[in-house]
């Protein structure tokens, strides 16, 4: 392989700590502990993709990882607060608190190459105990993806090496896969994505060897198991840079490998307001992003499906079933197979199929039964999804005004508001009895009344 031997006959260019500006200032609290203790135990320590590249960049790293010779069990048992975690590639996490720091240790490049059963090391009941060939600092950076993240920063002088011609490329702003590019995505076709992430994020470019099979081997993300599509996803769309990652994914086409039914609608006629839903929402997600805003998936995930469900809803409407019914059905089954692409946890489908659903409630804007709403666990995302579809033509106007304005007012006010003749009931009822005492002398009766009934359990209707 021409990447292996380059980079084991060349070794790295060393760039000294004067000669670059990665600061241990920068560097966790907890990655740096991580990387003493294991420098002062006599092993290799290095910093290593993201973490080096964003630092060179001026950024603020997402993470920090860590490369070693250590194997795991010897980083075991250097920290107390760590686990081994992963079957086929093994790896450290050390704990700190909510932090966990990833320790690697170096892999040799011959089990990427040979991922041959016999390599595998299983129990009595076929359960896989280890699949990991170690190897040193020149050969587990052969196996990293991209240029710019194959960075080692040294804690021992506080160097980095590079043995990619990484330093450079990302002063340049390039993505460069290393290696043969086709073979590269062939072997794992989530670097894909990768690309596309990294490029949105860092605003850089692919490099042209790099960029020109990505489109065509789209269809390799047929392969990858949706589970691990699916943090991709997570990654993509809600780390800051939805938007930016969206339109390169629309670009070379892999949106409509994770999402077919939203792609093929987004591409049709009747994809207007979808399009801009989704654009919108994208752009609100990477807002909130940038202001340490909290974002959910659910939400992701409601706006994305909202189109395909919609029309099939409408379909479903139209052979007689109810409209939440129709819904309900729709999501279902525009679930069913968005699973088979991407796996949405049910943690996130269940919610979200309730806030469609409240798509539907909030229509509703009389009488007192309205006001629960107000409490429902979902009512703010759902809230949320009617405004934005006011804001592109999905929905009234003057509906989400009206949630926007029963929120402001005080709770007399509310009944008014969704139960205008409720009053002037009582006041004619009291009249038809007789009662002609001013207001102040009515009796308790009527105010009670403009308390707000309680709830029953929401939920279990939706
Ligand atoms: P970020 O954490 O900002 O998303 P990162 O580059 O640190 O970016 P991670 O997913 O944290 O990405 O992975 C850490 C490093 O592991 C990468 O920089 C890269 O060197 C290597 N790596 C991760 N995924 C792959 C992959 N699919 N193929 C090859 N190398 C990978
Ligand atoms: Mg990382």
């Amino acid at each position: 392989m021409a990447r292996a031997a380059t980079g084991t006959e060349t070794g790295p260019r060393i760039i000294p700590r004067p000669e670059h500006n990665v600061s241990r200032a920068q560097i966790s609290k907890n990655a740096l502990k991580v990387l003493y203790r294991l420098r002062d135990a006599g092993y290799q320590a290095f910093l290593v993709g993201g973490g080096v590249r964003d630092l060179l960049l001026g950024r603020e790293p997402k993470d920090f990882d860590i490369a070693t010779d250590a194997h795991p069990e010897d980083v075991r048992r250097l920290f107390r607060n760590c686990r081994l975690i992963g079957r086929r590639f093994r790896l450290a996490h050390v704990y700190f608190g909510r932090d966990i720091v990833e320790v690697a240790t170096f892999r040799s490049s011959e089990d990427e190459l040979a991922p041959d059963e016999s390599l595998l090391v299983k129990d009595d009941e076929g359960r896989i105990l280890r699949d990991n060939r170690y190897g040193e600092i020149g050969e587990d950076v052969w196996r990293r993806d991209f240029t710019a993240n194959s960075l080692y920063y040294n804690i021992a002088d506080f160097s980095i090496w590079d043995y990619t011609g990484g330093v450079e490329d990302i002063r340049a702003g390039v993505m460069r896969l290393i290696g043969e590019p086709e073979d590269r995505y062939r072997e794992d076709p989530v670097r894909l994505l990768r690309a596309v992430r990294f490029a949105a994020k860092l605003g850089f470019r692919i490099e042209s060897s790099s960029e020109s099979p990505v489109r065509e081997l789209g269809f390799l993300l047929e392969s990858v198991p949706p589970a691990r599509l699916f943090d991709e996803v997570l990654k993509l769309f809600l780390g800051g840079y939805a938007v930016a990652s969206y339109e390169l994914l629309r670009h070379y086409g892999h949106f409509g490998q994770l999402f077919p039914a939203v792609d093929a609608l987004l591409d049709s006629e009747a994809g207007e307001p979808y399009r801009a839903l989704l654009l919108e929402a994208l752009q609100n997600t990477d807002r909130r992003v940038a202001d340490d805003e909290p974002v959910t998936p659910v939400f992701l995930f409601s706006v994305l499906l909202w189109g395909p469900v919609c029309r099939r809803a409408a379909q479903l409407q139209e052979r007689g079933e109810s409209p939440v019914q129709a819904l309900l059905l729709a999501a279902d089954e525009v679930g069913d197979e968005q699973q088979r692409h991407v796996a949405i946890p049910r943690r996130i489908t269940t919610p979200m199929k309730e806030m469609m659903v409240l798509q539907l409630r909030l229509q509703k804007t009389r009488g007192r039964r309205v006001l629960g709403m107000l409490g429902h666990p979902r009512f703010r995302a759902a809230y949320d999804l009617l405004c934005l579809r006011a804001q592109v033509g999905d929905a009234d106007p003057a509906l989400a005004e009206f949630w926007t304005r029963l929120q402001t007012l005080d709770e007399d006010a509310r009944v008014a508001e969704v139960d205008p003749g409720g009053r002037r009931k009582s006041t004619d009822k009291a009249a038809a009895e007789g009662e002609a005492a001013p207001d102040a002398e009515r009796p308790p009766r009527s105010r009670r009344r403009r308390r707000p009934r309680r709830r029953k359990p929401t939920g279990s209707t939706d």
